[in-house]
């Protein structure tokens, strides 16, 4: 999902400062408000010995949504599967907003217990590994209402400027037990899921993967019903509800595939879309070059407007940017589409099973949002959004902050912005080409898998031949930064140091000489200029210095 700090950075280029500041004093004031309010629901973390036992492959949701009511009632079956010889007990999430009447095991009536946040299904018959059981579980409710989507979602019940429902969903941090029974950990995805969504008409329903068919149920319902057949995270399932209108493109895929580009735009906006979708197209051509072929080619890329500013859904990306493009040049791109179009590879195509590693989600997708300004623009505007990141880092603790952590535990600035930085280090350890070239590398391998900080350092270290052992502890599981010290000891000669640090960094140094690069460490290097030597002129690092 797109981070708050770049709302301001949008709305800098248009709005007078003034009225920036004003708009910050809301935002900081509306958050202070909605924290009160929120039930600070998060996912991840520490799996039960009951969650470790099964996982999922399949659900389905049928739901019917009214927009009146606010009201959300139906069923949802959940596929499961055992990892172990003796799982008894399926531990789902599903929050308290909703009443379960009944839960069937393969069509059986089954004993199940909702407290809380919980719902323990007590099984008749205890699976083995790999043995399978289909779950349905009926219940009706009142959806978590989003508070401040999409950081703090929920159901987004709004209406657009001619006064009709316009309905959306984003549970990234809060997870999808908010509207489904789910085991709700990012280790867990589904193989594939369906979504059959009733709603009242004339409303569409835009969601995940492809449209299968419309049914009408009577004279005021029908149902529209969706299927993804991708691995799919819990937090990417998602439904828009509109009258929306389609307008469709086409991306060609390298294996000659023709893969539909479709944007679910309100009526009013219809006339906007063309440009949008053509500008979309020329971004995904540019992630193929860096990343390897859209992943998602036998469905579709999906754009839906919210009225929330984002969120990577896979296949159904949400887009609340308001067609504010950002032109320099008389080029223009629109940088929320960017960063939630990166997504789709970044977190959704390569992904994390722990949230410890979320900055490989936010970061790299934070980095190519400048890498793209880079090749769509130039170097300079590349370097310009690079500062712009450091002034955004908070460094309160570090972006990796142990194990088995929540999405509460980990989500914040630093998970973009120090996360990008270090994209951007790495960059100059390694040199821009090979760096490039191993990303490239390591997403083709990993696509619609499961990745790490472990497996990325690993596999830059096997290819590059670089050590960077150091460089991951320094800046990722730490908030120490490389302490600089310059000492000018006589006839020109300055004595150079990180003391802070165990290793050697890589380290470009402008003297009268000339640009040079160094390996600095705890040891003092001796260089020799007739003016002040300049240490790392490029800002390829953030140093205590510069950023305290
Ligand atoms: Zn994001």
């Amino acid at each position: 999902m797109a981070e708050k700090g770049l709302i301001f950075m949008a709305t800098e280029i248009n709005i007078p400062k003034h009225e920036s500041r004003f708009f910050l004093f809301l935002f900081l004031l509306f958050g202070m408000f909605s924290n009160v309010a929120g039930q600070n629901w998060s996912s991840g973390g520490v799996l039960s010995e009951y969650q470790k036992s099964f996982d999922i492959h399949y659900y389905s949701l049928n739901l019917k949504i009214d927009p009146d009511n606010k009201f959300l009632e139906g069923f949802t079956d959940v596929h499961v599967y055992g990892l172990v010889d003796d799982a008894s007990v399926i531990e789902l999430d599903l929050v308290r907003n909703y009443q379960v009447t009944n839960v069937y095991e393969n069509g059986v009536p089954a004993q199940f217990s909702h407290e809380e946040d919980k719902l323990f299904v007590f099984l008749t018959n205890e699976i083995s590994k790999d043995e399978k059981v289909q779950l349905r579980v009926e219940y009706s409710g009142h959806p978590p209402v989003a508070v401040r989507p999409p950081w703090e979602g929920g159901f987004n019940w709004s209406v657009d400027s001619e006064g009709n429902h316009w309905v959306g969903v984003s549970c990234q941090l809060e997870g999808a037990k908010i509207w489904f029974p789910a085991k709700d950990h990012p280790v867990s995805r589904a193989d594939s899921v369906s979504l059959n969504i009733t709603v009242p008409k004339p409303y569409k329903v835009a969601s995940n993967g492809l449209l299968q068919e419309r049914t009408v149920r009577d004279s005021d319902w029908h149902t529209w019903h969706w299927k993804t057949r991708y691995p799919i995270h819990n937090y990417n399932v998602s439904i828009n509800i509109g009258l929306f209108e389609t307008v469709e493109d086409k991306y060609l895929a390298e294996d000659g595939t023709v893969v539909p580009v479709i944007f679910y735009v309100l009526p009013q906006d219809k006339h906007r879309a063309g440009e949008l979708l053509e500008i979309t197209i020329q971004k995904l051509k540019q992630m193929r070059v860096y990343y390897g072929e859209y992943g998602f080619t036998s469905e579709k890329f999906g754009l839906v407007q919210t009225d929330y500013l984002g969120m990577e859904h896979q296949t159904i990306n949400s887009y609340g940017n308001d067609f504010r493009y950002t032109v320099i040049d008389g080029k223009a791109y629109d940088w929320l589409l960017l960063h939630e179009l990166i997504h789709e590879w970044w977190g959704n195509l390569i992904t994390v099973s722990d949230w410890a590693d979320f900055w490989i989600h936010e970061g790299i997708t934070t980095y190519t949002d400048a890498l793209f300004l880079w090749d769509y623009f130039s170097e300079e505007t590349y370097h310009a959004k690079i500062a712009e990141y450091k002034g955004f880092i908070r460094n309160h603790q570090p972006i990796i902050p142990g194990e088995n952590v929540t999405s509460a535990e980990v989500y914040n600035h630093d998970v973009y912005y120090k996360g990008a930085y270090f994209m951007h280090t790495l960059s100059f350890v390694m040199g821009r080409g090979t760096f490039m070239n191993l990303l490239r590398a390591f997403a083709l391998q990993n696509r619609y898998q499961y990745t790490s900080t472990e497996e990325l350092r690993s596999f830059f270290e096997t290819y590059s031949g670089i050590g960077l052992k150091g460089l991951f502890d320094l800046y990722l599981y730490s908030t120490e930064l490389p302490e600089l010290l310059v000492e000018e000891n006589s006839d020109g000669k300055f004595a150079v140091s990180i003391p802070n640090i165990d290793f050697n960094l890589s380290v470009e140094i402008l003297t009268s000489n000339g640009k040079s690069i160094h390996k600095i460490g705890p040891e003092p290097t001796v260089i020799e200029s007739e003016t002040n030597p300049e240490v790392d002129p490029g800002n390829w690092y953030l140093w205590r210095h510069t950023f305290e």
